[in-house]
């Protein structure tokens, strides 16, 4: 009988797969893009004039819709578009705070009572939906006597079509909220925080003399990586299908030393999965732009043209999801794990981040002339501090077990949160420091509104990989999300803590312009002092050198190595004031995410143990077992035959001592995973930190070991060569 794992090779070895399932030259491809969504123009298209202005409205201003009638029409025209479509149902789509999707779906049909039936879609039911909810985590915001949420509608996020085999469904984007109002979610304070950075960017805007501009939005291009392997593998491997990443495998003789597989030629099947994926997600109208090669073997990534945060985080999550069910249909799984292989470059979500205009213009754009330039600087200087100020929530925003084998370990970027700038900005920050200490001048200062600033060159992507928020040209980019985060969490926190800066040097400015200075003097004179606060937080050098660990701790920096050492920053001092402060959460609705942070992370640690545990048993020990055995006999039978056996002893020796070891270290995590937590939840998530995963480690090392010495016949797990390596 061969083993899981020779079948699993023997099947890929013998599969033909079928990869022309788009046929392109008879699609206009421009045509499709956004063909399954509601869109402006398809809106435009159905609805009355009155009403799709006051949509618009409510969709470009954030108006509030009041009117029931013009929820009514809205319901009304997109359930015949849907129906058009193909769809049977609906559903509303929400983001609770697992950080995946959810979704329960209604048909559109209702019995008319004469036997018949009738396709319906009301207002109500577009705007308002009460999914059973009561098992999705709450933090304790909700007791049981209130145990239902409410999903409420998006209209900033447009509806869309989802095509799946024998059907459509209708999408609606909602927020999730408790009948108390608490955001259950990840959308409410992504949206609430939005709202924050616009009221106080418009502040800074007017004061340039802009008074066209109604709101400034956050733009995201997050560009995602993932693994795609060989989905025969997954069956032999009970790790990756329940937590998605390998908890047992020895390193491969060839890892990803070569560099050869960085932009290099992307395998057939692969490039024929990616293709399909974008046609799929160009239809949902989420405009992916480039396809990669990633550094690691079997490795890629998929990144988008950027838009609003909202938008743009909904499009992301959309994207995992149809890459994930696409892999399937070419034999392929699509790991979105932080970190599936040991000792292989993990996987993040690169978030490109930068403020606009609503009339077009990014505010990280370092301009022309010297007017532009004065923006570009307060916006620019507005983060650097915002950074500095609340590196904590930063870091705690990009937390999770999976995220800790990246951040912190031996991996760019690190736990420790530093901006980087680059030669060019590095010098007129530089200069804009000096410019107030006149008297030392040394090689001249920039005048805001005066001075030109040299161009500064876009970033081609590498230069700085190592650092965890890096300024790229005319945006920033923040490295430390994990791969399979929704990028809802760290993009609120972004937009409020700048919108925080903002509201300070806004606060600043307009006291001084009304005290009779000029702009650009009252700019002049606040930014040195902000950059000379902030400067510990810049750092340009390579970012996961020890010198930078000295160095930043030197300086003051924290370093949060780990989920549990940084889920505390939700609840500090600093967080609820800040976030009651911007109205983006409540205290209840920080203590609920502290809480159900920790209990992720507890449940999370919690199934790798045992997943461990069982695997050791049931797989990697028996296999050891037999090859022991093996060993032992054609030792005995050589010594039978008056053969000395020395080194074949020793080896017999080495093999024993390693079980042994492998069988103690089963014991003591079986042990340790089997805790009742009595204390709260926070205090469970140390102990699994501190008592579980230092276990599971030392597992690790010995099952490891023991994949180098055991038969290859014998052992049953696909390795990390045969995954990585063979389509
Ligand atoms: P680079 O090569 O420097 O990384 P790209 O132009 O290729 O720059 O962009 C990389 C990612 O950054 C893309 O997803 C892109 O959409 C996004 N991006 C570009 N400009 C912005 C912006 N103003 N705001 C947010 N994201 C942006
Ligand atoms: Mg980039």
């Amino acid at each position: 009988m061969a083993t899981a794992r020779q079948q699993a090779i023997q099947t890929i070895a013998t599969t033909v797969h079928y990869l022309n399932r788009i046929e392109f030259k008879g699609l206009e491809f421009k045509d499709m893009f956004g063909c399954n969504v509601f869109n402006e123009a398809e809106q435009k298209a159905r609805l009355p004039k009155p009403i799709f202005k006051a949509l618009q409205k409510t969709i470009k201003l954030g108006a509030q819709l009041t009117e029931p009638a013009i929820a009514d029409a809205v319901a009304s025209a997109m359930k015949d578009w849907a129906i058009e479509h193909g769809a049977t149902h609906y559903t509303h789509l929400f983001q609770p705070l697992t950080g995946l999707t959810a979704e329960k779906h209604d048909s559109f049909l209702s019995p008319c009572g004469d036997g018949t039936a009738l396709a319906e879609f009301s207002g109500n039911e577009l705007v308002k939906g009460e999914p059973d909810a009561s098992s999705f985590p709450s933090g304790g915001t909700r007791s049981t006597f209130e145990a239902r949420g409410y999903t409420g509608w998006d209209p900033t996020s447009p509806a869309y079509i989802r095509e799946t085999p024998n059907g459509a469904t209708l999408v609606i984007p909602t927020v999730f909220v408790s009948w108390t109002g608490e955001a259950l979610d990840k959308k409410t304070p992504l949206l609430r925080s939005m709202e924050a950075l616009s009221n106080q960017a418009i502040r800074i805007i007017r004061l340039f003399g802009h008074d066209n501009v109604k709101r400034v939005y956050t733009t995201v291009g997050p560009e995602q990586e993932y693994f795609l392997i060989d989905k025969n593998f997954l069956y032999a491997r009970p790790d990756l299908i329940n937590c998605g990443r390998t908890l047992f495998g020895a390193k491969p003789p060839k890892g990803q030393e070569l560099e050869d597989q960085y932009f290099g030629t992307i395998p057939e099947r692969v490039i024929a999965c990616m293709a399909d994926c974008e046609t799929e997600m160009f239809k949902l109208g989420i405009p992916v732009k480039t396809r990669h090669n990633e550094v690691a073997p079997s490795q890629y990534e998929i990144a988008p043209i950027y838009e609003d945060s909202n938008l743009a985080t909904d499009h992301n999550q959309l994207t995992m999801d149809v890459m994930r069910r696409t892999a399937e249909n070419y034999g392929l799984v699509c790991l979105l794990h932080e970190k599936p292989f040991a000792g292989i470059n993990g996987s993040g979500k690169h978030n490109n981040w930068s403020m606009s205009t609503d009339t077009g213009e990014n505010l990280l754009n370092p301009g022309d002339n010297p007017h532009d330039n004065a923006q570009f600087l307060v916006f620019c200087v507005a983060v650097i501090r915002a950074v500095a100020k609340y590196p904590e929530l930063l870091r705690v925003s990009v937390a999770s077990a999976g995220n800790d084998h990246r951040l912190g370990a031996n991996e760019a970027p690190p736990a420790i949160i530093s901006i980087f700038l680059g030669d060019q900005l590095q010098d007129i920050m530089d200069q804009l420091e000096r410019s107030d200490l006149k008297s030392t001048k040394q090689g001249g200062y920039m005048e805001v509104g005066v001075s030109v600033l040299p161009k500064l060159p876009r970033d081609a992507g590498d230069r700085n990989r190592t650092s965890p928020f890096a300024f790229t040209g005319n945006k920033f980019e923040f490295r430390a999300v994990g791969s399979a985060f929704s990028i809802g969490g760290p993009n609120t926190v972004l937009n409020t803590i700048v919108a925080e800066s903002i509201d300070f040097i806004a606060t600043k400015l307009e006291a001084d312009v009304k005290g009779g200075k000029t702009l650009n003097k009252a700019i002049q004179d606040l930014l040195p002092g902000i950059l000379k606060e902030s400067k510990k937080v810049i750092f340009n050098g390579n970012g996961y050198s020890e010198e930078w660990h000295a160095e930043a701790a030197k300086r003051g920096l924290p370093n949060l190595k780990t989920t549990v050492e940084a889920i505390p920053q939700v609840i500090s001092k600093a967080s609820i004031e800040l976030f009651t402060k911007y109205k983006v959460l409540t205290e209840r609705e920080l203590y609920s995410r502290y809480e159900i942070f920790s209990e992720k992370y507890v449940k999370e640690i919690s199934i790798e143990a045992n997943m461990m545990v069982h695997m050791a048993k049931t797989m990697i020990l028996p296999a050891a077992m037999r090859h022991q055995s093996e060993v032992a006999g054609s030792v005995n039978a050589t010594k039978a035959a008056g053969i000395d056996v020395g080194t074949q002893l020793e080896e017999l020796k080495t093999l024993t001592t390693t079980i042994n070891k492998f069988q103690a270290a089963i014991k003591a995590l079986e042990h340790a995973a089997d805790h009742t937590a009595t204390g709260d939840t926070y205090s469970h998530a140390k102990y699994m930190k501190e008592s579980v995963v230092t276990k599971m480690e030392e597992l690790r090392t010995h099952g490891d070991a023991l994949e180098t010495m055991v038969a290859d016949d014998l052992w049953p797990l696909p390795t990390y060569r045969e995954m990585l390596f063979i389509k």
